[in-house]
């Protein structure tokens, strides 16, 4: 029997085959005995995965010195003297000698019964410490299956896990991924918007979906509409094949208006540009028509490596993205470490969101962003490339940054490396602090970009992952709609130019509003930009001016939505939108 799950539609795309279930918390270590013969092999995984446990320890501890007191990186250490603890991994060997164990399994007991007694303790620092050597002992069980782990990825599957990160949708995303279902999760969540530039679908807080659907059952996903279906009937299947052709229908032929300009009727000129996360998105950008690049996302060059890179390699990449879209512009934006995004090593915070993110730590670590600062410059030679600062809420960060920007000059100039001097620096305005600030940030900056993937979740409190107060992720809520108004207008009010490279800006349903409030650029993910395009150039300026300031005094997002579905329903029929 079918069953049906509703969560929220994060990467467009229909898919269909078996379920691949990924579970990271539930750390397994069943129980397996092993023969005399194979004892040595087994203490021979247990020690490696301990080194590798220590190495990755050491690591998180190395870059967290930087910032923590000593006090707080002497928890992380406690995790390593628990590795490093002779009588405890003794205890394991011999038990593993003795009574012929398999060594995950003695992990978890032995380690397991340190956590019961501290557990048992009725100290709220022991309990703590329990999820201290919880954290260990996951890490070394998880090192010791990790082979284990990979190899189930066989074939083309759906991977449906509790949540994913960043990190594991990219490094998935090497197998045959058809599409990603997660209980947890929203839109906006770098894990969703990881899925869309990889063009995998996916859906996401789906609150139930691996309790309801097992290992290799049958699962249908639709991407557009949030819906995951668990062992469909042939019907379903054939529906949902019909819709997925008839979306690739409008997408094809889309492709006639690849090469035109994003111009309204009455000729206001939109730079329309793409969001990309990948050197090897290029390719698609130009395909998809993008008239530059708004926002490249540089952190996806720290997904997976254990240190950070370094200026050549930056350097590199960042050369053949300028290089690929000349004489087009991108726009790099800087690390923006933190947040639900990954950093080399980061340490644990409680409120991630409201942290060390973006240009917080940038600043505070200035060798590593001087590095990209020079990487960055020494693309720059063609003068096709400007710099975005990302989670900016003072003005004082801009003018550390230029400070910044002017010594990685001299340095270049010293070792007599050719640079764009002028090159232009622009802010994502996405904190409520920048957006009251617009006036004086625009002072300061080139441009303005406004991310509306943070903004939204500042301005409502709401985090952007967090599928509970998902209804309240609002992007047409007054409180928001006023704020991207005063911004533009900030902007323009100092000559500057104002963008968006937010999810907003690739929603069908905003463009007509967003194009009448002023917008200058708008910074979409590939797949979107050519129905963006057939939006604007079936567009008036002049009645979306009208469209701005009606919806500008409504009162609730519910209004200001179903005006704008209507009016954009009503414009392009066959236009495929989702409620
Ligand atoms: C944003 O916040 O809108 C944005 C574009 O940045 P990111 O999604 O990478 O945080
Ligand atoms: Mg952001």
């Amino acid at each position: 029997m079918e069953t049906i799950i509703k969560g929220i539609g994060a990467a467009p795309g229909i898919a269909i085959g078996p379920a691949t279930i990924y579970s990271k918390q539930a750390v397994r270590a069943q129980i397996k005995p092993i023969e005399p013969g194979e004892v040595e092999a087994e203490i021979e995984r247990l020690r490696s995965a301990i080194a590798r446990s220590e190495k990755e320890l050491q690591k998180i501890i190395a870059f967290a010195q930087q910032k923590l007191d000593p006090d707080d990186t002497k928890i992380l250490e406690a995790q390593i003297m628990i590795l490093a603890d002779t009588i405890l991994l003794g205890t394991i060997e011999s038990r593993i000698r003795t009574e012929l164990k398999n060594a995950e399994f003695v992990v978890f007991d032995e380690i397991g019964r340190y956590k019961r007694l501290m557990l048992s303790a009725p100290d709220e620092y022991m309990h703590e410490r329990a999820h201290d050597v919880d954290d260990v002992m996951n890490r070394i069980i998880r090192n010791i299956q990790d082979q284990k782990l990979v190899s189930k990825m066989e074939g083309e599957t759906i991977v449906v896990s509790e949540a994913l990160t960043p990190a594991d949708t990219v490094i998935f995303s090497r197998n045959k991924i058809l599409g990603y279902a997660t209980d947890t999760g929203g839109v906006t969540s770098h894990a969703a918007i990881l899925s869309r530039s990889l063009k995998i679908p996916a859906v996401v807080g789906l609150r139930t979906v691996t309790r309801i659907a097992h290992q290799g059952d049958s699962i249908a996903l639709d991407g557009y509409s949030g819906l995951l279906v668990v062992n469909p009937t042939e019907e379903t299947l054939q529906a949902l094949q019909r819709k997925a052709q008839r979306f690739k229908d409008f997408e094809e032929r889309l492709t006639e208006i690849v090469g035109l300009a994003a111009e309204t009727l009455d000729h206001r000129h939109i730079e329309l540009s793409a969001n990309i996360e990948f050197e090897e998105e290029l390719e698609f950008t130009h395909t998809q028509g993008a008239a530059g690049i708004g926002l490249f996302r540089t952190e996806s060059q720290l997904i997976g490596r254990s240190g950070f890179p370094s200026e050549e390699e930056l350097y590199i990449t960042y050369r053949k993205v300028v290089d690929g879209i000349y004489p087009h512009n991108v726009i790099i934006r800087l690390f923006d470490v933190g947040g639900d995004k990954l950093a080399p090593g980061s340490f644990h915070e409680s409120n991630p969101f409201l942290g060390w993110r973006g240009i917080r730590v940038l600043l505070d670590r200035s060798d590593l962003f001087l590095t990209q600062l020079r990487a960055t410059l020494r693309a720059s030679d063609r003068k096709n490339l400007s710099i975005l600062i990302p989670m900016v809420s003072t003005v004082r960060e801009i003018r550390q940054t230029k400070e910044l920007l002017e010594q990685a000059k001299g340095e270049l100039r010293a070792r007599g490396e050719a640079f764009d001097p002028n090159i232009k620096i622009g802010i994502m305005v996405e904190t409520p602090a920048a957006a009251v600030l617009a006036d004086q940030m625009a002072a300061e900056a080139d441009f303005l970009s406004i991310g509306t993937n943070d903004l939204i979740q500042y301005m409502m409190a709401v985090d952007r992952d967090n599928m509970a107060v998902a209804p309240l992720y609002q992007q047409f809520n007054p409180a928001v709609l006023r704020t991207i108004k005063m911004i533009i207008d900030a902007g323009h009010k100092k000559n500057r130019w104002v963008g968006m490279c937010g999810e907003m800006a690739g929603d069908p349903v905003a463009t007509l509003l967003l194009l009448g409030m002023g917008l200058d650029e708008f910074s979409v993910i590939p797949t979107v930009l050519p129905e963006i395009k057939k939006i604007i150039r079936t567009s008036r300026f002049k009645d979306a001016k009208r469209v701005a300031d009606k919806v500008l005094t409504m009162t609730t997002e519910q209004e200001a939505r179903e005006y704008l579905l209507a009016l954009i329903r009503n414009q392009i029929p066959e236009i495929p939108l989702e409620p």
